[in-house]
């Protein structure tokens, strides 16, 4: 019998991070933990740790790390800070990362993970979106296999496996319309938090549910899809699908679309990243569309969600434009979690970014994290200012 897979878990406390960690325990046979990595929640990592036995856990907040001191099973190492995150990712043991930090800030250990060569499950689409030029050259010099997590590119994987490139016509991905597609647009002005927070579909963080509210996700989703899958900007689009059972299709030459469908639960593209065949059960229910509600397609309205017509210019323009417009999302999004801006504030502080930054391609990582900062700072004194 094969060794079970080592896996290091970056974000191991969040939403993606814990689901991983229920597929991992559902195949004790398949998978073991190297390390799992959290940033906050002590609380919630020593009972992880307890339930799952790794050899490692690092924390890179330092509060959190101290108050894990002797809460962890005996024969379980602590470490803090990014540097032993990163180290975790590309540790020899190691044969799989499950990327699964959210923003930005899980760009290095994510990089460190292709550069060692490992396989990695990306849920972090924001690496992609800032520095996805960077990240797909060094998986091709290092060797490293980029799966993806998101539910979305998960299914395109799996409609393009098998099937000849050169013959797509078109990647369409599909969105729920988060829990304001119905919402009188003029209301949208007084949504709090806890409201843009309640996705009819999916249970997720924070960040990524506020995202799918205004549509910023899908956004993000289109950008990661461009790298993932070396597409052009006039193959990708979105359409609402309010239902969450069909998660992507691909159109090809000859009028055929295959399309994956899977009731709405991380679990089953997670599975797929961790071993695509033979398929591996993932706990999600069996899908029985004859008690399902029927599958609806619209188009997505512009109007309701500007987000999707700021990201033509991102795909139509150079990284930069990309950079910034997640790292304005980035803070914008927090901001509006913290009360300080409205959810309309959201996108406008996007878009004020975007229009401030000049349309430049990106070659390295130093200039990646001066062009994050540069909009981080601008959205910063926009928010201060409205
Ligand atoms: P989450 O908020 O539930 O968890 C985020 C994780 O990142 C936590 O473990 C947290 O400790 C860690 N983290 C937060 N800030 C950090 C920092 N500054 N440094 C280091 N670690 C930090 O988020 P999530 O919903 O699990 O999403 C994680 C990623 O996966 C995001 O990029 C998201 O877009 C993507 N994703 C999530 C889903 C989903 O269903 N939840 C679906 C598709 C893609
Ligand atoms: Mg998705």
């Amino acid at each position: 019998m094969n060794k079970p897979m080592k896996l290091t878990i970056l974000g191991a406390t969040g939403s993606i991070g814990m689901s991983t960690i229920d597929v991992m325990l559902r195949h004790p046979d398949k998978f073991t933990a190297y390390a799992l990595v959290g940033h906050k929640n002590a609380t919630r990592m020593a009972e992880l740790a307890a339930k799952v036995h790794p050899e490692l856990v690092v924390m890179t907040d330092e509060d959190a790390y101290a108050a894990l001191k002797g809460k962890l099973p005996q024969d379980v190492k602590l470490a803090f800070g990014m540097d032993a995150a990163e180290a975790a990712s590309a540790h020899d043991d190691v044969d799989m990362v499950m990327a699964a930090m959210v923003g930005s800030a899980g760009l290095p250990a994510t990089l460190a993970a292709v550069r060692a060569g490992k396989r990695v499950g990306l849920a972090n689409k924001e690496c992609l979106v800032t520095a996805g030029r960077i990240f797909m050259q060094a998986a091709k010099t290092y060797g490293a296999e980029i799966v993806p997590v998101d539910s979305e590119h998960a299914a395109v994987h799996q409609a393009l496996a098998g099937h000849d490139r050169d013959s797509v016509t078109r990647i369409i991905l599909t969105a729920s319309g988060g829990p304001f597609r119905q919402r009188d647009p003029k209301t949208l002005r007084d949504v709090t938090p806890a409201e843009a927070i309640a996705h009819p579909n999916w249970s997720m963080g924070a960040k990524i549910s506020i995202d799918s509210a205004t549509m910023m996700n899908k956004a993000l989703e289109l950008i990661e899809a461009r790298w993932l899958f070396d597409a052009k900007a006039e193959q990708l689009s979105a359409i609402i699908h309010p239902q969450s059972i069909v998660h992507a299709m691909v159109e090809y030459r000859d009028g055929s679309v295959l399309a994956q469908l899977a009731m709405p639960d991380m679990r089953s593209p997670i599975v797929y990243a961790m071993q695509a065949e033979p398929r591996l059960e993932s706990g999600i229910p069996w899908l029985e569309l004859a008690q399902t509600q029927p599958l609806e397609f619209q188009a997505i309205d512009d109007e309701r969600f500007p987000a999707m017509v700021l990201v033509k210019a991102v795909l139509a323009g150079e990284d930069s434009l990309a950079i910034a417009f997640n790292a304005a999302n980035e803070v914008a999004n927090q901001a509006f979690q913290d009360g300080k801006i409205g959810f309309m504030d959201i996108v406008a502080t996007v878009e004020s970014v975007m229009a401030k930054t000049n349309n430049l391609y990106v070659k390295s990582l130093e200039e990646v994290w001066s062009f994050d900062a540069e909009a981080r700072q601008l959205a910063k004194d926009l928010i201060r200012i409205c």
